[in-house]
C-alpha cells in the first residue's frame, strides 16, 4: 500500500470480538486480563502478544504505534509522552552497549540540546558537535571521537538546512555508530531514514503528525534489534503515552499525507511570494535552488516538496519592528509550536533560540528580524494576504 492508504489503514480496525469498530477506540485501562492464568502468563513471557498492563501496552497505543511504523517502514514503533520523551529513550536504547559518546549536529531543537548538556553529559556521555552538511567535517569527528550514537535532525531548525542522511549513514556504519534522526520537520512523506539505513527515528508527534495543535506525543521507529533494548528501558522509565493522547494522534496521521502535501504546495507559493516582496532582506528554504543544500534535496526528497517550514528576514528590522509586524498579522497564529493546520509563527530570539547570546545567534545566522514561518492548511491567498498586510504596516 502506499503511504496515503497505510495512514488511513495501518494498525486499525483491530478485532476484539465478534464486531469490528471501523477505528480503534480509546481503551482507557490500567491493566487487562484474560480468560485463564495461562494466556496472561504466556502475554507476560512475550511468548503471545497480548495487553497486560499499560505501562507495557494498550490497545489504543498500539494502534498508534503500528500506523507510524508502517509510514516510516520500520518494523516497531513506541510511542512516548513527548518528543522530548522518545528522544531521550532512543539516545539511551543507541549507547547501550556502544560506546557513550555521541556526536551530534550543532543546529538542534533547542531542548535536545539542553538533554546532551543536562542530562547525558553529567551522566559521563561525551558530547560533541560537528555539521552534518559538511561531510568531511563530519567524517573527521566521527573518526576522533568514535561516537556510539550520532544524532542529528533531517531538516534544522531554524535555518532550514537538509542533513545528508545517506552520508551520515555511511560514515557511521564505517564506524560502528549507531544513527538517531529527528525527522519531526521532514515527515516520512518527504524521507524515510530508516530505508536509507538509520537506526532509530523520532518524531515529535505534536507536530505534522497528529497536526491539529490538540495533543502532545513522540515516538520512536526502528529495526526489530532495538525493540528488546527500547522496550526494556521504556518499561522501566515509564515516560509512555496515554490512550487519549493515542487516539488523537491516530486520529490526525489519517490525514497526515493530505494536509502535509498541501501545506508543502502552500509553502513554495509562500516561500515564491516572500522572495520577491521588496521588505524582505532573504528566504530560507529548501526548495530555493540557490539553497546551500539544493543538491542534497534533489537526493533524498520527492520531487516539488521541500516541507512546510519557511525562515525569512525583514529588511532593516530589529526586535521592535518584528514585534509590530507579528502584531498586526490577523489570521496566522504567533504561537510556539509548527507543523498544525494553521499557519503558525516564531520569532526564535525570542522563543526557540532565547538562551543563546545574540552574538551567537548572528554567527548561527538568525539576526534580530528572523522570523520562522510554519504554513497551514488555509488558502495560501489567505496566507499571504496577512503576511502582505502586516509587512505594509511596518
Ligand atoms: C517539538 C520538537 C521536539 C520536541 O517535541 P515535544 O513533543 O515538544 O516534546 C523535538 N524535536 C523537534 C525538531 C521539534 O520540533
Amino acid at each position: 500500500m502506499k503511504l496515503d492508504s497505510l495512514a488511513i489503514h495501518a494498525g486499525d480496525r483491530k478485532k476484539p470480538g465478534s464486531f469490528v469498530p471501523v477505528t480503534t477506540p480509546i481503551y482507557s485501562s490500567s491493566s487487562f486480563f484474560y480468560s485463564d492464568m495461562e494466556t496472561l502468563d504466556r502475554v507476560f513471557a512475550g511468548e503471545i502478544p497480548g495487553q497486560n498492563y499499560a505501562r507495557y501496552n494498550n490497545p489504543t497505543t498500539n494502534a498508534l504505534e503500528e500506523q507510524i511504523a508502517a509510514l516510516e517502514g520500520g518494523d516497531f514503533a513506541l510511542a512516548c509522552a513527548s518528543g522530548m520523551a522518545a528522544i531521550y529513550l532512543a539516545l539511551q536504547a543507541a549507547l547501550t552497549d556502544r560506546r557513550r559518546s555521541v556526536v551530534a549536529g550543532p543546529v538542534l531543537y533547542g531542548a535536545t540540546i539542553r538533554l546532551l548538556h543536562e542530562m547525558l553529559e553529567p551522566n559521563g556521555i561525551e558530547v560533541h558537535f560537528a555539521d552534518p552538511c559538511d561531510s568531511q567535517e563530519f567524517a573527521a569527528a566521527v573518526s576522533e571521537h568514535k561516537p556510539g550514537c550520532i544524532l542529528v535532525e533531517t531538516v534544522a531548525n531554524p535555518m532550514l538546512r537538509v542533513t545528508p542522511l545517506d552520508t551520515i549513514n555511511e560514515i557511521a556504519r564505517r564506524h560502528g555508530a549507531a544513527v538517531v534522526v529527528d525527522s519531526t520537520f521532514a515527515t516520512p512523506l518527504l524521507v524515510r531514514p530508516l530505508q536509507l539505513g538509520s537506526d532509530l527515528v523520532v518524531h515529535s508527534l505534536t507536530k505534522y503528525l497528529a497536526g491539529h495543535g490538540d495533543v502532545l506525543g513522540g515516538i520512536v521507529v526502528s529495526r526489530e534489534e532495538f525493540r528488546p533494548v527500547l522496550q526494556s528501558i521504556s518499561r522501566a522509565v515509564g515516560g509512555v503515552l496515554g490512550p487519549f493522547e493515542a487516539y488523537l494522534a491516530m486520529r490526525g496521521v489519517k490525514t497526515f499525507p493530505l494536509r502535509m502535501t498541501r501545506q508543502c504546495a502552500n509553502a513554495c507559493r509562500v516561500a515564491g511570494w516572500l522572495a520577491s516582496h521588496p521588505r524582505i532582506a532573504r528566504v530560507h528554504f529548501p526548495g530555493d535552488p540557490q539553497h546551500p543544500d539544493a543538491a542534497i534535496v534533489r537526493r533524498l526528497f520527492p520531487p516539488n516538496m521541500y516541507g512546510a517550514m519557511v525562515s525569512f528576514e525583514v529588511k532593516d528590522a530589529g526586535k521592535e519592528q518584528i514585534f509590530r509586524l507579528v502584531d498586526s498579522l490577523k489570521m496566522i497564529v504567533p504561537a510556539t509550536s509548527l507543523g498544525d493546520v494553521h499557519s503558525m509563527i516564531l520569532y526564535p530570539p525570542m522563543s526557540s533560540h532565547r538562551e543563546i547570546s545574540p552574538k551567537h545567534r548572528q554567527r548561527m545566522g538568525i539576526g534580530e528580524n528572523f522570523l520562522r514561518l510554519s504554513v497551514g492548511i488555509e488558502a495560501p491567498e489567505d496566507i499571504i494576504e496577512d503576511l502582505d498586510q502586516a509587512l505594509g504596516l511596518g
